[in-house]
């Protein structure tokens, strides 16, 4: 099993479409594992963007980021970090394929509803970045027996 790291944007959280965002993602059938509420800092802004943060676009980066809280997830499943790259489309919402979270929920290349690793080693560190030990719950997925076939789980 893979896990996965979702931020669902200030935008998604101000226009009230959170449930409808974790709704897509459970009738998926990705596991929710660790969940939670959080205000970006400048810092923390900067730290996870670093690859942008010279970019003359990154002051509307943290503007937006910071404009009101967010929420993180971790999210599990087999191939859990394309699954969940290709349900968020791509970058530019206006460009992003209809289906997709950001072909169906915004309009914008910076307001576009949600963060989604990109990459297994990325997801693992912005987990890590985001969320401590006890953030994480063990439990049974009920409908497992019925998410995947069983040579898919060996
Ligand atoms: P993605 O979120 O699809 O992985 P990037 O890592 O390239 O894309 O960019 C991170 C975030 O920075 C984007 O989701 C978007 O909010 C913002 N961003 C990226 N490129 C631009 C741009 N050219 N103009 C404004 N915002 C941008």
């Amino acid at each position: 099993m893979e896990r996965t790291f979702v931020i669902i944007k200030p935008c998604s959280l101000q226009r009230g479409i959170v449930g409808e965002i974790i709704t897509r993602f459970e009738r998926k059938g990705l596991k929710i594992v660790a969940m939670k509420m959080y205000r970006f800092t400048r810092e923390k802004c900067a730290e996870h963007y670093k690859h942008l943060v010279d970019k003359p676009f990154y002051p509307i980066i943290e503007k937006s980021m910071m404009a009101a809280p967010v929420l993180l997830l971790c999210l599990e499943g087999i191939d859990a970090v394309a699954v969940v790259r290709e349900m968020t489309g791509s970058t530019n919402g206006r460009k992003a394929a209809p289906g997709t979270l950001r072909g169906d929920y915004c309009m914008s290349h910076q307001e576009n509803v949600v963060h989604a690793s990109d990459s297994l080693e990325n997801a693992e560190k912005e987990c890590a970045r985001f969320f401590n030990e006890e953030d994480y719950f063990e439990y049974e997925q009920s409908n497992f027996p019925y998410l995947y076939a069983e040579d898919e789980l060996k």
